[in-house]
């Protein structure tokens, strides 16, 4: 089956940055088998079905490389607090009580509320991961999840069981779920369950998702405790070897940045977050500047509270001229790329998604420029980051499955949601 967006600006964000007026995409199953002016396109397709475009611009959908999706449970429960006493005072304890069930719905909730912000991927590390692979299934979103590992301690077998459970997913959900391995921290995992960790993702040929330098505190402790910052114990534990996405990595000296990206780790911004639990302000120019691979997360909506990448992009821009004193500095064109292009390369799916051209799967966002903040029609770009709400995704579509529609989604019942959910908070939160 043929699905056509007809009359439709597209941002393709392919290397060239070609940007097409009034063209035309063409979605034969889950792949994009055009996307560009509307006289490059061969055949007529009279049997496909047609989307009218006409007043909307297709961008690749937005890859969030950084959440904890079933925190959405904890959305406004614990606020004004540093992460420290914030994990250990509040979230560690709520999610003693969290079962799967509680896991799924939880997830439910967070990708609706990721589809209806133009997020057609997302990267998680937590709990219960294989109940989160269930909802992605159902919802039909795109994820590369992690179990979320700490330790050794008492239950790190029980653990393991659920990362080789997990493997078995990437068969499933027509191939839109991926893993990575999840040790969380430098400070919840022992130096040689870091080298466990690294020894599990050579096993299953995945990537290694972690928090990395992410407060002041972290790197003190690392350097009394190791003698060395977070950034060079993973390198001095060989974690580097293997694709590594990093997320946070706001405290760095000049040698970690260096490490970085000799080792092409890439580092996933959370803006909100970092600002939110006051841990401080990557240094995404530098960072950049070096030729590091930078995309944004939102972290889990506990400590965001939201999980929008176009809300990260548009802070993140202005965040990075406030601090430099520079108004060059992370301009529209790069924030949109890291929000997509540069989000998929992150997670190691730089082949299957984050822009719009031949062979790609079909994660197209059409965004409604027809509203008063995108006049005049200028610089669509600058329009987008400087101007835009997530609340402009008019329509979603993953794997060439429309997910929404004129802001409808199709695949998540959200008064089941929002029942279950309500009644899962409850039980825990009282
Ligand atoms: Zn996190």
């Amino acid at each position: 089956m043929k699905l056509i967006i007809d009359n439709i600006d597209i941002i393709s964000m392919d290397e060239a940055g070609h940007f097409y007026r009034d063209g035309v995409i063409v979605i034969d199953g889950d792949t994009i088998e055009y996307a560009g002016a509307k006289s490059g396109l061969k055949a007529d397709h009279p049997d496909a079905k047609r989307v009218d475009g006409h007043g909307m611009l297709a961008l690749p959908g937005f890859v969030n490389t950084h959440t904890h999706v079933a925190m959405t449970i904890f959305r406004g429960y614990a606020n004004d607090m540093a992460l420290w006493d914030w994990l250990a005072e509040k979230i560690w304890p709520a999610e003693e009580l969290l079962t799967g069930e509680d896991a799924y719905w939880a997830t439910l909730l967070g990708a609706a509320e990721m589809i209806q912000a133009g997020v057609t991927t997302f990267a998680d590390m937590y709990m219960f991961m294989t109940q989160t692979a269930r909802a992605v299934e159902d919802c039909g979103i795109r994820a590369v999840l992690a179990r979320g590992l700490s330790g050794p301690d008492g239950s790190t077998d029980e653990r393991h069981r659920e990362v080789e459970e997990l493997r078995t997913w990437r068969t499933r959900a027509q191939g839109r779920i991926t893993t990575m391995i999840g040790p969380h921290s430098i400070y919840t995992c022992s130096r040689d369950y870091l080298k466990v960790c690294k020894g599990m993702a050579e096993k299953h040929g995945v990537g290694i998702h972690i928090h990395l330098s992410e407060t002041e505190q972290e790197v003190r402790d690392c350097i009394r405790e190791h003698g060395c910052t977070p950034v060079r114990l993973l390198m001095e534990l060989g974690l580097f070897d293997l694709p590594v996405l990093a997320a946070h990595c706001v405290h760095l000296n000049d040698e970690d940045i260096e490490i970085l990206a000799e080792s092409g780790v890439r580092v996933s911004h959370n803006p909100s977050s970092n600002l939110k639990l006051s841990s401080g302000f990557a240094p995404v120019t530098r960072l950049l500047e070096r030729g590091i691979c930078v995309a944004f997360g939102t972290d889990g909506a506990a400590s965001n509270n939201n999980l929008s990448v176009w809300k990260e992009m548009t802070l993140a821009s202005l965040i990075a001229k406030g601090q430099s004193g520079d108004p060059a500095a992370l301009p529209a064109k790069t924030a949109l790329r890291m929000a997509t292009a540069m989000g998929a390369k992150a997670l190691s799916l730089d082949k299957v998604t984050g822009s719009l051209e031949k062979g790609k799967k079909a994660d197209i966002i059409l965004i409604d420029t027809n509203k008063p903040h995108y006049f005049p029609k200028g610089d669509r770009e600058v329009n987008l980051v400087y101007s835009g709400y997530s609340q402009d995704v008019d329509t979603v579509i993953v794997n060439g499955r429309i997910l929404m529609a004129g802001r409808e989604l199709t695949t998540i019942d959200m008064d089941r949601v929002h029942y279950e959910v309500d009644k899962i908070v409850s039980r825990i939160l009282g």
